[in-house]
């Protein structure tokens, strides 16, 4: 199968980008399989590479390959082998990773999360899908997998016309204790959210132990499974709550508290816009509060409202704060860039009269890479606020 692109429409794809779209396509040549490898060539007959093929998506064409290797279970193992190796570089003590970062890895539409010898695994394309099998096994040969799992519940399948689909692929699931920056945490794939935990987030949470000291009063808003409460406890600090709307996540929580013996960290179920009026009343007051919403916006359209959602949980949160202290804010939204990030910031600080200074600027860790020329891979922006 041979696909054609229209005029200069290889310009991205030359620069490192990985998405063709399907209205840059001029023709298709050969028998056309849906979610089979394609070559592909320039309008002028230059030959760009391989990648996957699915007619039914907007994204057309995910780019594997530069060169005319095959793409075969092979081409898979090669691939993984490197991005697994990176990680180890990087965190040569851990045991849990992101292990494969999608496009950011150059296998596009597949995510792998590491826990121990537990795979967590999510598809987004249709090419992917086909060499699930081939995935597995690779996992289990070359890695050593005792349990693998699909977390394939997410929207954007069915944007690839795939099923949205969860379960074990390989091996008998139970919640397992990893340890991830000399803190446990009791992790259950199946049960916790995404792939089963968030590992993007490992790098910033670890920052919270500089911020804070035994006298200091920590609330950790969204907290999930307490990432940053159990880090700010690991700090020293006694006066922690931590405040989720999902029962399990709390429940997960208190659990990893007791691994730790941070019994001392209050984990509320709550939602986090009901738990503001609550503190409002009380007037209770913090050093620090980490703000990490879920994303308020999929898509472009839902920009405005969730500009609007974000200045009201800054400006609220900026409210709860003692003078000379730290939010840690981040927004997981691709739509919402770090400039319209900092403007909404500086419009929470006006309604809240509170003048705010940035200490530092957060990414996700470094098993979550990013590619400049490719802005889709960027979601995790934050920052570390000075609060006067
Ligand atoms: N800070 C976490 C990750 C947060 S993910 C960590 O370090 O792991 C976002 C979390 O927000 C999810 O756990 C989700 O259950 C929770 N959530 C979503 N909407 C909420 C709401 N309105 N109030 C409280 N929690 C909410």
């Amino acid at each position: 199968m041979k696909i054609y692109l229209k005029k200069n429409e290889e310009r991205r794809i030359n620069i490192g980008h990985q998405w063709i779209f399907s209205n840059e396509i001029e023709r298709t040549e050969g028998e056309i399989t849906d979610g089979g490898a394609a070559e592909l060539y320039s309008s002028r007959n230059a030959y760009l590479g391989k990648g996957f093929y699915n007619k039914h998506s907007l994204i057309a064409v995910r780019f594997l390959t530069g060169g005319d290797e095959e793409i075969d279970r092979e081409f898979f193992r090669k691939r993984l082998k490197t991005a697994e190796q990176r990680r180890r570089k990087i965190y040569p003590e851990r045991k849990s990773f992101r292990m494969c970062n999608s496009e950011s890895d150059f296998l596009p539409g597949l995510i792998i999360d590491k826990f121990n010898d537990n795979y967590s695994m999510q598809i987004f394309s249709k090419g992917v899908e086909s060499f699930r099998d081939d995935i597995c096994e690779i996992l289990k040969e070359e890695f050593g997998a005792k349990l693998i799992v699909e977390k394939n519940d997410n929207e954007l399948r069915t944007l690839e016309g795939l099923e949205k689909r969860e379960g074990v692929l390989f091996g008998d699931n139970e919640a397992e204790e990893s340890e991830i920056d000399s803190i446990k945490y009791s992790i259950d794939i199946l049960k916790g959210q995404k792939t089963g935990f968030y590992l993007d987030q490992a790098f910033n949470r670890v920052k919270i132990r500089d911020y804070v000291s035994e006298n200091s009063k920590v609330l950790d808003l969204f907290c999930n499974e307490g990432g940053f409460a159990l880090n700010a406890a690991y700090a020293g600090c006694r006066d922690i709550t931590g405040v989720d709307s999902s029962e399990y996540s709390i429940q997960t929580a208190g659990k990893n508290a007791a691994l730790n013996g941070f019994e001392f960290i209050k984990f509320e179920c709550a939602d986090v816009f009901d738990y503001f009026d609550k503190a409002f009343q009380t007037k209770e007051k913090y050093n620090l509060i980490v703000l990490d919403p879920p994303s308020f916006t999929k898509s472009k359209k839902n920009i405005p409202a969730a500009v609007k959602g974000y200045i009201e949980l800054n400006y609220k949160a900026m409210r709860l704060l003692h003078k000379n202290s730290y939010l840690f804010t981040y927004s997981c939204s691709h739509h919402i860039s770090e400039k319209q990030f900092e403007e909404i910031l500086v419009k929470a600080a006006e309604q809240a009269g509170r003048r705010i200074q940035i200490i530092d600027f957060a990414n996700c860790s470094y098993d979550h890479p990013v590619l400049p020329q490719m802005p889709e891979t960027k979601y995790l922006k934050g920052y570390i606020l000075n609060i006067n």
